[in-house]
């Protein structure tokens, strides 16, 4: 860890409202007493280019539960998507709802798909090419669409990626995941409704104006000795990366230390409509910020998922106010109790600091 920087500043003892869902705060204390939890390291991660006994690399196909699709056709494939082998939702079985006492209960229907992301055991997205994510991003808006024309009961599409044994990753093999269901998940359900709301009032997107004032920051540097202006520079405070069509902005209340969002530049609320061309850039965006992840916190592990408008009816009025995104979410320590019982995130690094320091680093 390379958090030993932030040890001359002053501690930040804050709490943060979150501009978008503001019923979700996160507790910035940068003292030394909330660090012990960082003690533990991780354990480390699979590197391996190829492994015998790995159902997901190539030579394995038939360990895998059935295949959906694989990208290229061939023996040579690069993705391939293939069922849960342990599903947390499924459409097999038709357990009907119930409610008994104060126990209720949803019948569990859904879509739970995995996407071997890349034929390489253990590469990690940072060591992709942008070539390969560009086409894994396709990939997933491919089956997000089939998904979404395949039973209209499904009412959002979530992909994610859970990668390395502190982010959850139950196979060592790179993979993304997908689960369809029946009901918007809360924490989408909360953004799309907190940002109408903001769209309401403001006549203007919550996720265009976080990003015009993350690019709006400018910089003074002084020199040391004489205190004299040494040039003025405008680098955005919260901005980790950016391409042409996309940026990589800290949010001001990250619940975990190293989060960090991506989005469009330009104003667009459903993934599926990002232009195949755009991707590349995406990819590139992507590529570079993992890189800088990877650099500072030494061997990222991480989840990411992406967040688009729904496709109910009940989100065609909000277009204009929600904007898509990915939120990557390093994991480089455990909640503890007070998490847990306040449902307050504590975040030890101040996210100005860690956009700096992700930010300095030389690729
Ligand atoms: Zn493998
Ligand atoms: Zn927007
Ligand atoms: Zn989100």
């Amino acid at each position: 860890m390379t958090v030993e920087q932030t040890e001359e500043q002053k501690p930040v003892r804050e709490i943060r409202i979150n501009p978008i869902v503001p019923t979700e705060s996160v507790l910035v204390a940068t003292a030394r007493s909330m660090r012990p939890r960082k003690a533990e390291e991780p354990a480390p991660r699979d590197t391996r280019r190829h492994v015998e006994t790995c159902p997901f690399c190539r030579g394995n196909e038939d360990k895998t539960p059935p295949q959906i699709a694989r990208y290229p056709k061939d023996d040579d494939w690069q993705m391939r998507i293939v069922e849960n082998l342990y599903p947390v939702l499924g459409d097999d079985r038709s357990q009907p709802s119930f409610v008994y006492g104060l126990q209720q209960a949803i019948d569990g229907y859904g879509r739970h798909e995995v996407i071997v992301d890349h034929h390489q055991h253990g590469i990690a997205v940072h060591e992709m090419s942008h070539e390969h994510l560009s086409s894994l991003f396709h990939v997933y808006q491919q089956r997000m669409a089939e998904l979404y024309q395949m039973d209209e009961r499904l009412k959002y599409v979530l992909v994610f990626k859970n990668f390395g044994p502190a982010a959850g990753a139950s196979m060592a093999h790179t993979h993304s995941q997908i689960i369809a269901t029946p009901v918007v998940p809360q924490n989408v359900h909360d953004e799309v409704s907190y940002s109408k709301t903001y769209f309401d009032r403001h006549h203007q997107c919550i996720f265009c104006s976080l990003i015009d004032e993350a690019l709006t920051f400018e910089a003074t540097i002084y020199d040391r000795g004489s205190g004299e202006v040494v040039r003025k520079i405008d680098v955005g405070q919260y901005v980790v990366e950016k391409g042409e069509k996309f940026i990589a902005i800290k949010p001001f209340a990250s619940r975990y230390e190293w989060e960090v969002h991506i989005l469009p530049l330009q104003h667009q609320s459903n993934f599926l409509d990002t232009a195949k061309d755009d991707l590349d850039d995406l990819a590139q965006v992507m590529q570079r910020t993992m890189a800088r992840l990877d650099a500072v916190i030494g061997g990222a592990q991480f989840n990411f998922f992406l967040h688009s408008l729904p496709q109910g009816k009940e989100s065609q009025s909000c277009h204009a106010s929600y904007h898509w995104h990915l939120e990557i979410c390093p994991r480089t320590s455990i909640p503890t109790g007070f998490e847990l019982g306040s449902g307050l995130f504590v975040n030890t690094i101040s996210p100005e600091e860690a956009a700096e320091q992700l930010r300095s680093v030389q690729l």
